[in-house]
């Protein structure tokens, strides 16, 4: 299935997506098996409802430099272990809402990811049995002012800024094998990134069970797999899609900090 969360009437509800309707399910709570979403009999058109991130994260986990050939444009070395940094949840925003930069920054990068999102609490899981965890899996956007983030450390700062996470539109729960999926960035309609998760220096399992020897993963929490090589910057006005096939493409518009004023 494909699982949306969105607005309507000033209402937040879950939904399965069927081509132009979503079919609404109950608010799954902390419970996000698979067999948790009963459908209302409620339904929805798509395009009357506004599309929200499709999942609530307590925390989001990033991967850093999880592509050979990401690492070696920006000058870093491969590294041996998970390279791991939290960005908070006030980072999140949906499809079509706004990536704002913030004036601290003079280059805000983009960088296309396929997020996991866990379904189950997972502590101290073995890569042979991670997948289980797993509830499905989503486009996100792992934005970074590059020119904050200094090579040895101190990730968070850059790419923990408020809406410097994007993720959705939709959480695929079908998907078998994260580690065969086309992973596109576009930028104003041209393509800038083509990547494969084929290429992960470090699989979905691996990093499930990587992180949950340190943390706790909950359901809903998101895992944010690194990006493939072609980072570029950001502008006003742009608009970035990340596209990874079987799920959608995940869209957003860029603004300046300094359009929207205090507040
Ligand atoms: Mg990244």
């Amino acid at each position: 299935m494909q699982l949306v969360r969105f607005l309507s009437e000033q209402k937040v509800h879950y939904g399965i997506q069927q081509g132009s309707s979503i079919k609404e399910v109950a608010d799954p709570g902390e419970d996000w098996h698979k067999a948790s979403f009963s459908e209302t009999g409620k339904v929805f058109d798509h395009k009357a409802v506004k599309l929200l991130a499709p999942c609530r994260p307590d925390k989001v986990v990033c991967v850093g430099l999880n592509y050979r050939e990401h690492a070696a444009e920006v000058k870093a070395a491969v590294p041996d272990k998970p390279i791991i940094f939290l960005k908070p949840s006030t980072a999140v925003i949906g499809p079509e809402e706004a990536i704002v930069l913030p004036p601290q920054s003079r280059r805000v990068d983009y960088e296309a990811e396929l997020a996991v999102v866990m379904g189950r609490r997972a502590h101290r899981v073995g890569a042979e049995r991670a997948l289980d965890y797993v509830f499905g899996y989503t486009c996100g956007n792992d934005v970074t002012a590059r020119d904050l983030q200094p090579p040895g450390g101190q990730w968070t700062y850059a790419k923990g800024f408020d809406t410097f996470c994007p993720l959705g539109p939709a959480i695929n729960t079908e998907i078998a094998d994260p580690e065969a999926l086309p992973v596109k960035g576009i930028l104003n309609g041209k393509v800038v990134q083509a990547g494969n998760t084929a290429e992960h220096l470090f699989s979905v399992a691996e990093l499930i069970e990587f992180i949950s020897h340190c943390m706790t993963l909950l359901p809903g929490d998101v895992i944010l797999t690194g990006t493939p090589v072609g980072i570029g910057p950001l502008s006003p006005g742009d608009t970035f899609g990340v596209d990874i096939h079987g799920i959608g493409r995940l869209s957003n518009y860029v603004e300046s900090q300094g359009d929207l004023g205090e507040g």
